[in-house]
């Protein structure tokens, strides 16, 4: 193995998230109020969000953000995470690309989601919020808001998506160790989730049908807000933590991503690692490729159209100008449950529209295969969702061979798989299938939707 590792101290911990936005010669188009048919402002979400949370999701003209010293404190438990030069990994492939990652597995939770998920507990508690709610796919979500609610002694009720609830066990008894309460969803509990067990009684569950429980349930309970995982721009934000350590680390290891590569769920690992050196793409002429890797089942940047879409099945939620394959497309239950969601977050929509970033999809027994190489070289289980990274990043160390070309990979290892070991069991058992999705079923889900113009 022999990997390098490249450490930082504690007070390299970033002391403000960087807004690309506020970089973006052509901004995101606004979000709209299906009420009012007007662009959203940052009032009309106070009801569902903290008023900070609200407040980042609008700001266009801040290229820094200040991290409450609240919140770099409960960051220091895990960061800063290390940056890692994968020399296993480069030998395992044969390969003349230099390939490195940032290893956000090490947290507590073992994903990259607790980045965001302190600062929107800690809002909440500031202005005085006692209950939170959300939803969770394969639980990482969930089990960050578990304990970042927990440290701000806030009660927290998690909607967790049917199909991971029964894949994905410990996840419930993690967020449930931390104190919170989980319901499989669909539940009976809301009228979104009971109107859908009634018209398709064996719906396992997707991230639009949990959001919209976990909305309405917020909505109408008092001195309660709703805290979102991924997709949002305030989420992508405090997300940017990663890439703005990697860069300094990237920096003692003298060198300079060439290819950038996350996973693509809704989007907010890959802009954390992504964004703080697209600024450099946006400001100083550097040419980086950033790719998103998302699984083939749910592939909303290689096929998805850029409309007018809802976050959630309901259709609760504001229209999000969206790469989408539909708000009511139902994906295959693939392993990598963090990545089954139906659209993209408006600047990151924005930045494909512009050509900014690319994206590429994987199939799952590739991810998979990834998964088994990475973990004999580097030691490391990586999440099945992480896993398409490794993927994306394997088919680029292939071609730098092929074309004898020796770039600099950067990819975000976004979480562990240890308590992934089922899928991991059923792949081993030769259990495991490739799903695709019919072009057709992506006409019929988004036929009926605003073409963003
Ligand atoms: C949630 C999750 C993802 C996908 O979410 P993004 O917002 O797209 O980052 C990826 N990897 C892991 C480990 C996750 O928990």
């Amino acid at each position: 193995m022999n990997s390098k590792k490249y450490l930082l101290q504690e007070s390299d911990i970033p002391t403000a998230w960087y807004n690309i936005v506020a970089d973006m010669d052509v901004k995101p188009r606004p979000i709209i109020n299906p009420a009012t048919r007007q662009p959203l402002t940052a009032e009309d979400l106070f009801p569902l969000f903290s008023e900070e949370a609200a407040r980042q999701e609008m700001n266009t003209v801040d290229p820094w953000i200040t991290i409450p010293e609240p919140v770099r404190d409960m960051y220091r438990i895990w960061r800063p995470t290390p940056l890692v030069r994968a020399i296993g990994l480069e030998r395992a492939l044969d390969t003349p690309a230099k390939i490195f990652f940032k290893n956000e597995s090490v947290s507590p939770v073992g994903s990259h989601k607790l980045n965001s998920a302190i600062p929107q507990a800690f809002y909440c508690k500031e202005q005085g919020v006692t209950n939170v709610t959300t939803e969770t796919g394969a639980g990482q979500w969930g089990a960050a808001l578990a304990l970042a609610c927990r440290s701000f002694g806030l009660d927290l009720a998690v909607y967790m998506v049917k199909i991971s609830y029964n894949q994905k066990p410990y996840r419930r008894s993690i967020m449930q160790t931390y104190g919170a309460e989980v319901i499989a969803s669909p539940s009976m509990s809301t009228k979104a989730g009971r109107k859908i067990i009634t018209d398709h009684p064996n719906y396992q569950g997707s991230l639009g049908t949990a959001i919209s429980e976990a909305v309405e349930l917020a909505m109408s309970t008092p001195n309660c807000k709703y805290a979102l995982g991924s997709v949002l721009n305030h989420v992508s934000l405090h997300q940017t933590v990663i890439g703005l350590e990697a860069e300094k680390q990237m920096a003692m290891a003298d060198a300079y991503p060439d290819v950038v590569i996350a996973c693509f769920g809704g989007g907010s690992n890959f802009s954390g690692i992504a964004y703080p050196f697209l600024r450099h793409n946006l400001k100083d002429g550097a040419k980086t490729r950033f790719i998103a890797a998302e699984p083939a089942a749910c592939p909303k940047l290689t096929r998805g159209k850029f409309v007018y879409d809802f976050g959630d099945e309901a259709g609760y939620t504001p229209m999000i100008p969206m790469y989408s394959l539909g708000h009511d497309f139902a994906p295959a239950n693939i392993h990598a449950g963090g990545l089954r969601y139906h659209g993209a977050g408006s600047v990151v929509s924005e930045l494909r529209n512009q050509g900014l970033v690319d994206a590429v999809d994987i199939a799952q027994l590739e991810a998979f295969d990834a998964a088994v190489l990475f973990a004999k070289a580097e030691g490391i289980i990586p999440a099945p969702e992480s896993s398409h990274a490794i993927a994306a990043t394997i088919r680029e160390a292939i071609r730098a061979k092929e074309e004898s070309t020796s770039p600099t990979i950067l990819f975000n290892l976004s979480g562990h798989g240890l308590i992934d070991m089922a899928s991991y069991d059923r792949y081993l058992a030769g259990d495991l299938a490739d799903y695709t999705v019919d072009e057709a079923v992506i006409e019929a889900n988004t036929q009926s939707l605003t073409q963003v113009k």
